[in-house]
């Protein structure tokens, strides 16, 4: 299989989350015709997994959460291959498919995000829930059902790096869906009269719950954990899961009538096949995004060994910073972004509430903030809603950029 048009540079982006679909438009913005552009996804479906939460403790249908690929790629200079990629020959420009077709490219963009490894922690899909994906977050809610209260443990399991780029050192690859499950949960038991029925505990693979974000918001958690008399405990790294409670590294147990575990976060098997990842799998570039080892090879998102920790916000601006510098790489007058990581997101806590948390203090910096109420919900509600009304693009900078200037004022 080649390229349509073979007197123009062939990109090749792998991958159709936050990250692929944001390289996707800032190239397709950027180089108009003077590209061709294949995006090749597994699924037909881009799937917004910050939506997941409310899947698995709103019942929101799974399909809310999907938009169809082919719409979003489809246009005059790109094209939509479903297929999974089987390995990449980096000597031969090359990307091999499980089905047996190969596509050569000019620039490869590796996006595939991570891969929820289930089976690392034993008894987990056997007896345990997650809200990784619309199968996983669908199975919980339907489970949520027939749950008339008792012991609930939440809790994610230690996520492998590699050391080949400088990163922040995190346990847990991110511990924000631990907060939003905790939150929205206390809020369905307490809304089906079960919650005095019930204890919720959490147990977080680091020192610190949350060990991402600055002391303001350490605080304003301790408030809405105290709150909602639910309890946490550090250092505990899960290493099973049976029906009626789950055992840890160090020999303890915990009774467990309904577990959820966010499972360790893996880089996909064909990054380290095709001798492109780091020891632990996961993509070394640096900050354009550029593989240390082959300067036509860019990687951004959940797979990129600099994210950390792995968040949709951050896997948007490495698609950003990648898509311009291949722009620039093709010749095209642009200027590369700065990677500037930070973390932002948006917890959902049941009803119309919601925690906003803007931080950059894991990377240096003295931004520390968190708000919570009905607006940040109405700004997550507004996100989502963006994204899967246009299709995977993001608001607009702009919009960003007033937020974070008011923000600044709280
Ligand atoms: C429950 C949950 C809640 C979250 N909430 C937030 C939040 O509120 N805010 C936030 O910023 N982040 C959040 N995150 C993190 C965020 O979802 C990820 O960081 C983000 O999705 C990563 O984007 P990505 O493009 O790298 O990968 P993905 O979104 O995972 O996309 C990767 C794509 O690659 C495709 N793919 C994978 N392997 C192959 C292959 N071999 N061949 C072809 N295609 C392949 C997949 O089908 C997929 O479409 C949350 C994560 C979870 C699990």
């Amino acid at each position: 299989m080649t390229h349509k048009n073979k007197d123009k540079a062939h990109i090749v982006i792998i991958g159709g989350g936050f990250a692929g679909l944001t390289a996707l438009h800032n190239l397709q913005h950027i180089l108009g015709n003077h590209a061709a552009i294949t995006l090749i996804d597994a699924n037909s479906n881009s799937v917004n997994r910050p939506t997941m939460p409310e899947v698995a403790f709103t019942g929101k249908p799974a399909s809310h959460a999907l938009f169809p690929l082919n719409h979003a790629v489809n246009s005059r200079n790109s094209v939509f291959h479903q297929g999974r990629v089987k390995k990449i020959e980096p000597e031969l420009n090359q990307v091999l498919l499980e089905d047996g077709n190969s596509l050569n490219y000019d620039y490869l963009l590796v996006a595939p995000g991570a891969v929820h490894d289930y089976d690392a922690v034993e008894g987990l899909d056997e007896f345990g829930y997650s809200v990784c994906d619309e199968v996983h977050a669908s199975h919980l809610w339907e489970a949520l059902q027939n749950f008339k209260g008792g012991n609930i443990v939440i809790g994610s399991a230690p996520t492998k790096q590699g050391t080949r780029v400088k990163a922040p050192i995190l346990k847990a690859a991110c511990e924000g869906p631990i907060g939003e499950a905790m939150f929205m949960l206390d809020f369905f038991m307490k809304k089906h009269h079960l919650r005095d029925k019930s204890t919720i505990k959490i147990f977080s693979p680091a020192e610190i719950f949350f060990e991402d974000v600055g002391p303001k918001v350490h605080k304003a958690f301790e408030s809405l954990l105290e709150e909602a008399g639910i309890s946490v405990a550090t250092n505990k790294e899960i290493s099973r899961v049976y029906a009626d409670h789950v055992e840890f590294s160090d020999g303890s147990q915990w009774e467990s009538d309904f577990t959820i575990v966010l499972p360790p976060h893996a880089a996909p098997d064909f990054i380290r096949d095709s001798g492109l990842g780091d020891e632990a799998g996961w993509m070394p570039t640096d900050n354009s995004m550029q593989h240390l080892d082959h300067g036509n090879i860019f990687a951004a998102g959940d797979c990129n060994a600099l994210s950390q920790p792995k968040l949709g916000h951050i896997a948007a601006m490495q698609g950003k910073i990648a898509a311009s510098k291949i722009a620039l790489e093709l010749g095209e007058k642009v200027e590369v972004p700065e990677f500037k990581p930070e973390v932002f997101c948006i917890m959902n806590r049941g009803g119309h509430e919601a925690t906003l948390i803007l931080t950059d203090t894991l990377y240096g910096g003295t931004r520390d903030i968190v708000t919570s109420g009905a607006l940040p919900h109405l700004m997550k509600w507004s996100f989502d809603n963006y994204v899967g009304y246009t299709h995977g693009h993001l608001p607009p900078e702009w919009s960003e950029d007033i937020m974070k200037k008011l923000l600044e004022h709280l």
